[in-house]
């Protein structure tokens, strides 16, 4: 057997440990004699798998109690719509700041419910930085503030948490949730797609304050009604269970490492190691600007992008897969979620400061 260095963008890489435990317990978990994925979401064994990984969530995020941790479906491009169904409250309307393709996602979306003010785009920029918060023209009577905390395709991040004053702040935070500490009590809902940094495709993370519950609009499914799914536990319907046990297995891993400090430090020296090469050549570019850069996705340019084919071929001959930049964009991306380790990072720099020296 053979395992690769894998910087995909998602669903990504997991930690080796968390799949060798799900292998081992794949045909009998501790004695049940079943697989997870054929037991009873209801039933005994499921219950506890699902309250100790919601228990385990709850304790890396330092979330409050009168938040609510919701495991849902749809992935964050279904919360683009459930949030503002579940969010509007009332209100005319949201703003949103414009930060690249999957915020422009989100607010294509969200015009289907609601007003939609624009409060900052960094579009004019070619999304390669975060708008100063001063320049923000926010809507006071808005019924929150929308941001995209990293952008996975653009690799622009926030490292700071914008100050919206009473209006609650709604994140979606796909491709950096636990990647580092975060204040959860500053947000009002964080929500986030699984097959970033937390398990397999199909499970979505909800974290919602609890008084912004209960004022859906009348036509939201009932499945995708936060009141409802929180007074259920996350079982008002079939929840994904495998998707649950193995994001659960991640959060014991993740624990394992030291929580959210210790695992921002592994991050941020993976992140370093690469935007440091990027910096000390022109053979190759990192188009976004210093103080924004993503700790998760770095996105980069060959100067003379008639490499690439050949960059990506030797990338893959040395077990380093899907470093091809999204379509969007172009160019290359290495995608260094928390289970990539640091020797696949050092393989990448390795390699591409030999592709310099052959090709520069
Ligand atoms: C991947 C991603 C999405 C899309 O998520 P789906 O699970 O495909 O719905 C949305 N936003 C961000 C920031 C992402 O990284």
């Amino acid at each position: 057997m053979t395992r690769v260095f894998n910087f995909s963008a998602g669903p990504a890489a997991l930690p080796e440990s968390v799949l060798r435990r799900a292998a081992d317990e794949m045909l009998d978990w501790h004695g049940s004699g079943m697989s997870v994925m054929e037991m009873s979401h209801r039933g005994p064994e499921f219950t506890a798998i699902a309250a100790e990984a919601e228990a385990l969530l709850r304790e890396l995020l330092g979330a409050p109690a009168h938040y609510k941790l919701l495991f849902m479906q749809g992935g964050a491009i279904a919360e683009n719509a459930i949030v503002p169904m579940n969010m509007l409250r009332g209100h005319a309307g949201a703003d949103y700041i414009d930060t690249g393709e999957w915020s422009k996602r989100s607010i294509k979306e969200a015009k289907k419910y609601g007003r939609v003010n624009i409060a900052a785009s960094a579009a004019a920029g070619g999304y390669t930085h975060i708008p100063a918060r001063e320049t923000w023209a926010l809507d006071p009577n808005a019924a929150y503030v929308h941001i995209c905390s990293n952008e996975t395709i653009g690799g622009v991040e926030y490292h700071w948490t914008p100050d919206v004053g009473g209006v609650p702040l709604v994140a979606d935070m796909s491709s950096s949730i636990l990647s580092r500490p975060v204040d959860v009590s500053k947000y009002g809902l964080i929500y986030g797609g699984a097959q970033k940094n937390i398990g397999p495709a199909g499970l979505t993370l909800v974290i919602v304050r609890e008084d912004l519950l209960g004022q859906a609009l009348p036509c939201t499914p009932s499945a995708f009604d936060y009141k409802v799914v929180a007074d259920n536990g996350s079982m008002y319907n079939t929840p994904p269970t495998y998707a649950i046990y193995i994001a659960g297995l991640v959060f014991h891993w993740l624990k394992a490492q030291g929580g959210l400090p210790a695992i921002e430090a592994h991050n941020r020296r993976k992140a370093a190691l690469l935007y440091d090469l990027l910096d000390s050549t022109a053979f190759y570019r990192a188009p976004v600007a210093r103080d924004c850069r993503s700790l998760m996705n770095v996105p980069f340019k060959l100067a003379d992008d008639r490499l690439d084919g050949a960059f990506l071929q030797g990338a893959e001959a040395r077990g380093m897969v899907q470093l091809e930049g999204h379509r969007l964009v172009g160019g290359m991306r290495a995608s260094i979620y928390n289970a990539m380790p640091l020797e696949g990072v050092q393989a990448l720099v390795s390699y591409m400061k030999e592709f310099e020296a052959r090709h520069g």
